[in-house]
């Protein structure tokens, strides 16, 4: 189990999902957790109390983080509350699916904004932090579909595959200062997100996963914790799919 013991981390997105397990994990290995959420307070009081029944320390913030100003303002919250930052993961995401003749321009520039532009916005008001601490991690939460595509996806795949290229131009660019920037690219994970396209194609996706099964956030949030890590120090500029081996 790696330690993040006296770490500060901001996971986007951290009231359902994915992000709620990554901050249960995260808090698991000692790190000192914000939730953050758009609309669901509930859900982010929610785990911000199961992380303290579970002995760890979490706070929920509100922002919308597709929205350049409120991610500066998150980002300062939390240098505010804790005096630094140590660990961004950029998780906070969304699909509005169609095929490109009926998708709408405003899904398109939608779920690009929330998936691409919020991590922008994140990564450039934590890297004013990380850079002057000379130290930091910055995870974001990419797709298979940021690889290799999927039919009636192009504004979600677009986002992810950015995501990638954001993460390997901020390695190079802020990694002399010993900031790390990785991708993790999860399979399908049951959540909110996936429930009708995993009920309607568990079979198909279970047959093309060499590990045959679903993933689970469970998979996503051990690798988030590694990256997060010391132990990770010399890790940066990767894509580290968590997909059981569906794209290969
Ligand atoms: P989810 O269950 O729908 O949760 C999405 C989370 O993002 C919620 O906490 C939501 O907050 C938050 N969010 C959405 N828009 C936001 C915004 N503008 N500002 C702040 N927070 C915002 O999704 P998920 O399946 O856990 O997905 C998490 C990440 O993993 C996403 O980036 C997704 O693309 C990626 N991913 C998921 C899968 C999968 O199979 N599930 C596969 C590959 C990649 P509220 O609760 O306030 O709405």
């Amino acid at each position: 189990m790696f330690s993040l013991t006296g770490k500060i981390a901001l996971v986007t997105g951290g009231s359902r999902g994915i992000g709620a397990t990554i901050a249960r994990q995260l808090a698991g290995a000692g790190a000192t957790v914000v939730v953050n959420y758009n609309s669901n307070a509930e859900a982010a009081a929610a785990i911000v109390a199961d992380i303290a029944a579970a002995g760890g320390q979490a706070v929920a913030m509100q922002a919308d983080v597709s929205q350049t100003e409120a991610a500066a303002e998150l980002v300062k919250a939390v240098q505010k509350q804790f005096g630094k930052l140590d660990v961004l993961v950029n998780n906070a995401g969304t699909t509005r699916d169609n095929v490109i003749m009926m998708m709408k321009e405003e899904d398109w520039d939608y779920v690009i904004d929330t998936n691409l532009k919020s991590a922008w916005n994140c990564s450039k008001a934590a890297a004013r932090i990380m850079l002057k601490q000379r130290s930091g991690r910055i995870i974001n939460i990419t797709s298979v579909a940021g690889i290799a595509g999927n039919a009636g996806q192009s504004n979600y795949s677009a986002s992810k595959a950015g995501l990638i290229g954001l993460t390997k131009s901020l390695a190079k660019e802020i990694g002399p200062r010993s900031v790390t920037v990785n991708a993790v690219a999860p399979g399908f994970v049951p959540t909110d997100l996936t429930n009708d396209i995993i009920t309607q194609m568990k079979d198909k996706i279970i047959e093309h996963t060499s590990l045959q099964r679903l993933g689970t956030a469970a998979d996503v949030a051990a690798v988030v914790v590694f990256l997060a890590s010391d132990e990770a120090g010399f890790v940066t500029g990767q894509v580290i799919a968590v997909d059981g081996g569906m794209v290969l």
